[in-house]
């Protein structure tokens, strides 16, 4: 199973991934976890991230492609995988073809979570991560509705997009996704 969770910051795909990632045991690729672990540890990928991540903006394509190109190169993602935070923009998604054409892979669907941005703000103060101040916050929904928002409809058109509620409770959401993505279990 291939997935794709696309959706604002405080939308809720990471704490999906995660519980659907353990589900179904696949492993869930969340590449701002993966960035804040590569600043951690000042590794030469976090030094280059670490001021565009504090900024609120997107780190380059490049870093993040570079990234990508690595997981999908470790045995734990030959079953499948589930993309937190990836794509996020024309380019990336673009890349993505590209690797996994390379890897003759296709992913199966794409799952948006959709939200109101009052709800993502509350959510993203209470959660208190160090880039959850309200101005980063506003200044990656920017970056959100500018860039990736725009893969929505790239998506919708390939009918691949599963629209989920994600303002309802955790534990709803995940079995609305269970239920619709079930199915394709295969893919
Ligand atoms: P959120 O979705 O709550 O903003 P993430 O943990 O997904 O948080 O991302 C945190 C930060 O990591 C982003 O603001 C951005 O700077 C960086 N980042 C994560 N994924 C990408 C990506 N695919 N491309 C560029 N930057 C990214």
């Amino acid at each position: 199973m291939r997935l794709v969770f696309l959706g604002p910051p405080g939308s809720g795909k990471s704490t999906q991934a995660a519980s659907l990632s353990a589900r179904w045991q696949i492993p869930s690729l969340s590449t701002g976890d993966l960035l804040r672990d590569a600043i951690a540890a000042q590794s030469d990928l976090g030094k280059q991230a670490q001021t565009h991540v504090e900024a609120g903006e997107l780190v380059p394509d490049q870093l993040i492609v570079g990234l990508m190109r690595e997981s999908f190169g470790t045995p734990a993602t030959q079953q499948g995988w589930i993309l937190d935070g990836f794509p996020r923009n024309l380019a990336q998604s673009q890349a993505l073809d590209t690797l996994l054409q390379i890897m003759g892979q296709p992913y199966g669907q794409v799952v948006y979570f959709d939200a109101p941005e009052d709800q993502l703000v509350e959510r993203m103060l209470k959660r208190g991560r160090q880039d959850d101040s309200e101005d980063l916050i506003r200044q990656r929904l920017q970056v959100y509705n500018e860039q990736t928002a725009p893969l929505i409809a790239l998506y919708r058109r390939r009918q691949c997009l599963v629209e989920i509620d994600g303002s309802r409770p955790e534990s709803e959401i995940t079995d609305a996704i269970a239920a619709v993505i079930q199915p394709f279990v295969n893919v």
